[in-house]
């Protein structure tokens, strides 16, 4: 893995938190950004070379909303860039950890990702993610 790409939050609503997260950076969001397949919308914040990405539900039954449920707002995952996505994918599932997303599919932000399960990280959501070979238009 190459680093920590972003940092996910989950918020109840997603103007609202941009608001405070552009207090808190000092600059808005450098995007928005619906992930339909997801039930989800997305911001995403940057300042030097850290990126934080803010998620609100869009359905009752998106992730998200599941997560505000159970735990309320706060940390929802960790990202880490790696530039293998498929290779990272088959090696951690052979070392045991739960794979929620055989196949990486295309996450926001112009990234294929893939999610390690929380029971198999100590509690603790983790996203891969690769950046995405050009938009092919789909
Ligand atoms: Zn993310």
């Amino acid at each position: 893995m190459d680093k920590i790409e972003h940092i996910g939050i989950a918020v109840k609503d997603l103007e609202t938190s941009n608001a405070l997260f552009e207090t808190l950076f000092g600059a808005p969001p450098y995007k928005e950004e619906a992930v339909a397949s997801e039930g989800v919308i997305t911001s995403f914040f940057k300042f030097g070379p850290n990126k934080i990405e803010l998620l609100a539900a869009t359905s009752e039954d998106s992730p998200i909303a599941k997560f505000l449920e159970k735990k309320g707002e706060g940390i929802h995952h960790i990202a880490f860039a790696v530039t293998d996505l498929k290779g990272e994918i088959a090696r951690l599932k052979s070392e045991g950890f739960r794979v929620l997303n055989e196949e990486p599919k295309m996450g926001a932000d112009n990234k294929l990702i893939a999610f390690l399960h929380p029971k198999s990280t100590n509690g603790v959501l983790i996203e891969l993610c690769q950046e995405a070979p050009a938009e092919s238009g789909s």
